[in-house]
């Protein structure tokens, strides 16, 4: 397998544990992967995605990143830190509340100050807000933004949202070694993570493919084509580093059933979910993508579809218990 270039970003590996009051409430044997403390500019999953994309961005020999993301986008803060420190320069085409075209812009006001746009802000990276449409028409107002940035004679190097590229895919196939690793003596039956543009899920699911060890997506934005997204992400990830084998769409397991209203619109059973691992461990999830993903874990063990060693995977997201309207 060729690895691709790095950089060094996470203070990694990232802390597993076990859940022992939590675990006791439910019956389960519950563990927790901490990329919420991953480290650099307040951690999150993005980081792991960002040492393999910024290698190539520094290659290319870019002065410029272009991406796009939600306004409160986790993506850009990070991004935007590690262009901060390798002397580039950071441009986001943003939307407050970006949907999914055939769910509809759901009725919400998502908080618009504060948070990661308020070290979005500390950190100089252009905000390029566009009004509220469609996942498409953020990428089309993306697009825009490179060719802006292009006549201006910036080299450009673009990113699409959340970092979903074969190089992210590369880091999440790291991270399920890194897990394995860590893991007590017989690994885990499964891995519960958030999954949304998708590279976190489908590069779990790539290295876990074959193994013991179920990996299980609990959607945060109600996208129709999920299987086939995450499918063809992983295939190239699978091409450019000489995998024998990718994963397939009907190889790939998630739920639709804890989205809630839609991408960032907080749910309640989030928040109920929120609040029993705050009773428990004194541990926050951020609304957006981890508390759907944790209700979704209790949603399962209550239905008796996941048991055994069960592994939470924590992507982070705190800025956005920060964020104000
Ligand atoms: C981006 C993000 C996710 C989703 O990861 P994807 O790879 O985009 O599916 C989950 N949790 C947090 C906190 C995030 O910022």
């Amino acid at each position: 397998m060729v690895h691709p270039p790095k950089v060094s970003l996470l203070y990694g590996p990232t802390p597993l544990h076990r859940l022992d009051r939590l675990s006791s409430r439910l019956g389960a044997d519950i563990w927790i992967k901490r990329d919420d403390l991953s480290g650099f500019m307040l951690g999150g999953n993005k980081l792991r995605k960002l040492e393999y994309l910024m290698a190539s961005v520094l290659e290319s020999g870019a002065d410029t990143v272009v991406t796009a993301g939600s306004l409160q986008s986790n993506f850009v803060r990070q991004i935007g830190a590690a262009c901060r420190v390798y002397r580039l320069s950071c441009a986001a085409a943003v939307m407050s509340l970006p949907y999914d075209g055939p769910a509809g812009r759901p009725d919400y006001s998502p908080p618009d100050k504060g948070g990661n746009v308020f070290l979005d802000e500390m950190l100089g990276v252009e905000l390029h807000l566009a009004p509220d449409g469609t996942w498409d028409e953020l990428d089309e107002a993306r697009h825009r933004l490179v060719q802006v940035k292009e006549q201006e004679g910036r080299k450009v190097f673009d990113v699409p949202v959340g970092g979903s590229t074969w190089q992210g895919v590369f880091g999440f196939y790291q991270a399920g070694a890194e897990l394995a690793a860590q893991a007590p003596d017989g690994g885990f039956e499964v891995v519960v993570t958030p999954t949304s543009s998708g590279s976190t899920h489908a590069g779990l699911a790539q290295y876990f493919l074959g193994s013991a060890t179920r990996v299980v997506g609990i959607a945060c934005d109600p996208e129709p084509d999920l299987t086939g997204h995450l499918a063809g992400l992983a295939a190239e990830m699978a091409e450019r580093t000489g995998l024998p084998r990718a994963l397939q769409a009907e190889e790939i397991e998630y739920h639709m059933d804890w989205v809630g209203a839609g991408y960032n619109v907080p749910s309640t059973e989030g928040a109920a979910a929120s609040q029993l691992l705050l009773d428990t461990e004194g541990i926050p999830l951020d609304p957006v993508y981890s508390a759907k993903a944790f209700a979704g874990l209790i949603g399962l063990i209550e239905r008796r579809a996941i048991r055994g060693r069960i592994c939470f995977w924590h992507t982070g997201g705190m800025p956005a218990l920060f964020a104000t309207h």
